[in-house]
């Protein structure tokens, strides 16, 4: 265990492999971006997405999006760290829409580890990339 950001190493070397493989499943026919997304549940086990886009373009959704959507309905809700990884340089971030997502399910404290394709990455936590943020707890119960 190192620490890198609070994962090990091989977690760390996994998540940014998947979040790069992950990044062959994006359907982008339109803006040719491609976005691939790694989560790492609590449990230990990945699951992974990539952009979907539609000829309707607001209705295409984002890696990070189609990732956790498919981890919550598989009944995953706790996440250690998520990776995205682009074709571009530096690294690019989670759109405001997707950091709101992630907000819900997510502790502030989470790394959200962005990767570039030049091999390069930049770390931040969800806090750090949506402050003063809006989540679950502020709704009265
Ligand atoms: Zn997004």
């Amino acid at each position: 265990m190192s620490g890198v950001h609070g994962l090990s190493e091989a977690q760390f070397a996994t998540l940014s492999e998947k979040a790069i493989a992950a990044k062959e499943a994006a359907y982008c026919p339109y803006s040719k971006f491609r976005v691939g997304c790694a989560l790492l549940c609590d449990d230990g086990t990945w699951v992974t997405g990539a952009n979907v886009e539609n000829a309707s373009y607001p209705v295409g959704i984002c890696a990070e999006r189609t990732a956790l959507v498919k981890a919550i309905t598989e009944g995953k809700m706790k996440f250690k760290a998520i990776g995205v990884a682009t074709d571009i340089v530096p690294p690019a971030s989670p759109c405001g829409m997707c950091r709101q997502f992630i907000r819900e399910f997510a502790e502030l404290d989470m790394p959200v580890i962005m990767f570039d394709n030049d091999g390069n990455h930049v770390t931040m936590t969800l806090e750090q990339l949506l402050p003063v943020s809006f989540g679950p707890g502020q709704l009265p119960t």
